[in-house]
């Protein structure tokens, strides 16, 4: 869908060989034209002598040089010399000699020494400026016509005609909201006369927001697919431009292409690029040229007249950071949700994208889907790649559950690094830290069952991790459920300490996670007593990772500091309590898991539920449990 016109470099060279030529004509016109002839150089004595013999029929005096003509019609040169008897002589040779008084006609002189190198000068620009158009994408729109120096500044948003290959919406697995909410566009497009007779206008713009990797890009491409109209898609950043002022023009020619080919659709890619709120901040020396091009934007899309037929869409993973101007009711008014897949949705997109993919018999999506939840559509795709990738790798013809599961952990934790050779002390303390996890996980009830723990080092410089897996989609987490989390991210640091009495920085990432779930507890979703529903932060970026912004007095934010230590000091204890308690139980399952380095969540089960007597009834209701959250990797170690 994209063909891309790659700059060549050939008219570049044709232009430098126009201009050493037209150099090289300019230096054959400026010299004498008896240069051109053959020319024999003697020395002085020879010529004296050839005048003696009368061989010398002609000659030429010039200031430093003497050309003559011998009888045979022979040119020779020689240099002069200051001999105050050579006129002497040549008269009475008989030789005909003179002076060349100008060597070249004056106007003749004239326009070489000043026409011809402006006119050089001229066309070397114009060529110049030609081919910056053409870099800068100028032209590019199609049926630009007219004038090329005219066209500086085109939009070079590229015409999708409709073809029969082009993407279809059910390329698009998952996202049922979203494709519904576009395939009344679609029927707009198709038939606007049906809804013009009853009096519905339909939306101007709809804007595609959530996630990377979800599919918003893909979505659109699918409408232009579906839609069979012209397809106009520019991404934000192309109007970001050299010149100020450009970005604005594009604008204007994007929107009077559109306006001559509708119906038809116009695709903004990544419009937070342009569509960024406009600030005090920016007048001062700030981004006019970006405030500018947004102001066109506006202005476009309130000239359009929608039942021409012309639908705008645009795309951002960063909604919050829009003007609001540009979210009003007749700009981009509809507004669609592309989520990170469900379930299902998981299961879809992993069948999308092993159509072509040679798989084994057996190989169980619905595990699959179910490990890798979190994860976007594009990471789903890229873990079918990897799993493909794996199996050619190990000379196989197909690909197993094994290779999708191991490109899961590829694609989450990077790749096993067997380069990395840990002391045996580090391998020891990395498996006592990692079922000190899955046991602290394994002995709360609420915990995502343990699938799989592993001390093979990944690239991403996790030494090790414990991998949950829930059975379901989690939508919402119980109280209880969170600080189970956060004892559960303890679990590993308070295993060092309680088998090796010292503690290493293995844990910074568990750390993190645990300050950070605390965190979000008190100041979002107003779990703590003290503090209540009342918000103390607001979120910005929510699909780029959500920075938390602390909304409150300094004084609360201390509190909220001290309430944060607070909750994850007590589950630290209650993770080390249920530790030490099944002290024996940590020992015998840190032992299996060095010598076996991975192990799954039946061999930890088994080993865990194997002698009742230490088995109280809280591991009765392990296996069962199997409500919390999709799942967690505990990396660092
Ligand atoms: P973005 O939302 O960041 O624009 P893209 O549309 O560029 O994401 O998605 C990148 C790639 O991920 C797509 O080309 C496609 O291969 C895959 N992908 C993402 N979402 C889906 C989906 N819902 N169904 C099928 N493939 C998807
Ligand atoms: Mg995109
Ligand atoms: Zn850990």
């Amino acid at each position: 869908m994209n063909h891309v016109k790659k700059p060549d470099n050939k008219p570049l060279l044709i232009y430098v060989a126009i201009v050493i030529v037209a150099m090289l004509m300019i230096n054959a016109l400026l010299v004498p034209a008896i240069n051109n002839q053959h020319v024999r150089e003697v020395d002085y004595s020879s010529f004296l002598s050839m005048v003696e013999d009368k061989n010398v029929s002609k000659a030429q005096l010039n200031n430093d040089y003497i050309t003559f003509e011998d009888k045979e019609g022979n040119y020779y040169k020689t240099t002069t010399f200051n001999d105050p008897d050579l006129v002497n002589r040549l008269n009475d040779a008989g030789v005909a000699f003179g002076r060349v008084i100008t060597e070249t006609n004056p106007i003749v002189a004239f326009l070489l020494s000043w026409i011809l190198p402006l006119v050089i000068f001229y066309v070397i620009g114009m060529l110049l400026s030609r081919m910056m158009i053409k870099r800068m994408g100028g032209g590019a729109g199609g049926g630009l016509g007219g004038n090329p120096m005219m066209s500086f500044g085109k939009s070079n948003a590229k015409v999708y005609v409709p073809s029969t290959t082009s993407i279809k919406f059910k390329d698009v697995a998952g996202e049922e909201e979203a494709k519904q909410l576009l395939q009344e566009l679609v029927q707009y497009l198709k038939d606007p006369k049906k809804y013009a007779d009853i009096g519905a206008k339909c939306p101007k713009g709809a804007l595609l927001v959530g996630p990377p990797g979800t599919g918003k890009t893909l979505l659109a491409k699918a409408i232009a697919g579906e839609a069979n109209v012209p397809f106009f898609s520019i991404a934000g950043s192309e109007f970001v431009e050299m010149f100020v002022g450009m970005g604005a023009s594009k604008v204007r020619d994007l929107f009077d292409q559109a306006a001559k080919n509708a119906p038809c659709i116009v695709f903004i890619d990544e419009i937070d690029t342009i569509g960024k709120k406009r600030d005090g901040a920016s007048a001062i020396g700030g981004n006019d040229e970006r405030e500018q091009t947004l102001n066109q934007l506006l202005t476009e899309m309130d000239g359009f007249d929608a039942s021409k037929g012309v639908i705008i869409l645009g795309a951002t993973n960063r909604p919050e950071v829009l003007d609001p101007a540009l979210l009003r009711p007749g700009r981009f008014d509809r507004r669609i949700p592309v989520e990170l897949p469900d379930l299902q949705g998981r299961i879809d997109i992993l069948k999308v994208h092993s159509k072509d993919v040679k798989m084994a018999d057996n190989v169980d999506f619905s595990s699959i889907a179910r490990t890798a939840s979190g994860t976007s559509g594009a990471e789903l795709a890229n873990i079918v790649n990897e799993a493909a990738l794996r199996a050619v790798r190990q000379g196989r013809r197909f690909v197993t559950q094994e290779d999708l599961q191991e490109s899961i952990e590829v694609v989450i934790a990077g790749y096993q690094k067997k380069s990395r050779v840990l002391s045996t002390k580090e391998k020891l303390i990395v498996s006592y830290h990692e079922i000190g996890h899955a046991m602290v996980a394994a002995y709360q009830t609420n915990s995502a069952p343990v699938q799989k723990i592993t001390i093979i080092p990944r690239t991403n410089g996790a030494l090790g991790y414990t991998l949950q897996v829930d059975e379901g989609d989690k939508f919402l987490l119980s109280k209880e459920e969170m600080l189970n989390r956060i004892a559960t991210f303890t679990g590993g640091r308070c295993a060092e300490e309680l088998i090796f009495h010292s503690i290493t920085t293995g844990a910074s990432n568990d750390i993190e996670q645990a300050t950070r779930f605390a965190r979000a507890m008190i100041t979002q979703y107003g779990m703590d007593d003290d503090f209540g529903m009342v918000a103390m932060s607001t979120q910005s970026n929510m699909y780029l990772g959500g920075d938390q912004q602390l909304a409150c007095s300094p004084e609360t934010a201390k509190k909220i500091d001290d309430a944060v230590v607070k909750v994850v000091k007590e589950q630290h204890d209650k993770a080390y309590a249920i530790l030490e308690e099944h002290q024996d139980k940590l020992h015998e399952l840190a032992k299996y898991l060095y010598d076996h380095e991975t192990i799954t969540g039946e061999e930890f089960m088994k080993i865990l539920l194997a002698k009742p007597e230490t088995v109280d009834s809280t591991a009765e209701e392990v296996i069962g449990a199997s409500e919390t959250e999709n799942q967690e990797v505990n990396s660092s170690i």
